[in-house]
């Protein structure tokens, strides 16, 4: 998506080896022209599908999924990462390990919300190792309902996530794919892999 890939060109900060800052549109700001673009692109990469539900994980996912779901007309349900006495008792669980927080949490949806008969797109923020996706995707299991693709803004193709995903048979979106960071510089993979 060239609007995205420009916007990550002139804004995007490279933390390190291996971390992205988006700050000032996607992660702390948020551009809401572009999410529309944004959802308005998830749209048309699964129009194939019917969706019945989109999912995400608080708290980057959900800005993304909530200006999605105009295009898709369902609602948005995120898994929450915070133990809460406000949260049903019957929950779907999963752990996750935050590759950027370097620590294991766990996350948790409501058995009212999610069901057998849903069929759920899962979208989220960043895709680095899989593991946030993972745990949506094995919450989604356990609810009986099907997962229909996963859709995300910057995956980092470096990492292994995508092919993790991938591997099992799930139509993945991405909709930048960014190469390791040489020098600090960002450049895509997509342009090499299509
Ligand atoms: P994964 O579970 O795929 O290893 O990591 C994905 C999650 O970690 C995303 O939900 C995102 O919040 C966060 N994340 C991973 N890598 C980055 C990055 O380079 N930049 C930002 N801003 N978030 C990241």
């Amino acid at each position: 998506m060239e609007l995205l890939k420009k916007r990550i060109l002139e804004e995007g900060k490279v933390s390190g080896e291996e971390i992205l800052r988006v700050d000032s549109f996607l992660n702390h700001q948020m551009d809401i022209g572009l999410f529309q673009e944004i959802g308005r692109e998830f749209h048309r990469r699964f129009s194939g599908k019917q969706v019945t539900k989109i999912l995400t994980i608080e708290a980057s996912g959900i800005g993304i999924a909530a200006i999605a779901a105009l295009y898709f007309q369902v609602p948005v349900l995120f898994a929450k990462k915070t133990q809460s006495r406000n949260l049903d008792k019957e929950t779907y669980k999963s752990s996750v390990y935050s590759f950027t927080k370097q620590t294991t949490y766990e996350i948790q949806v409501s058995k009212a919300y999610l069901g057998p008969e849903d069929h759920v797109l899962i979208l989220d923020d960043f895709l680095a190792n899989g593991q946030a996706v993972l745990g949506l995707m094995d919450i989604v299991r356990q609810a009986g309902a099907t997962v229909e693709g996963v859709g995300i803004v910057i995956e980092k193709g470096f990492q292994d996530g995508g092919e993790k995903i991938r591997r099992q048979n799930v139509q993945l979106e991405s909709l930048a794919v960014v190469d390791r960071f040489k020098d600090g510089k960002i450049r895509f993979l997509d342009a090499v892999r299509q």
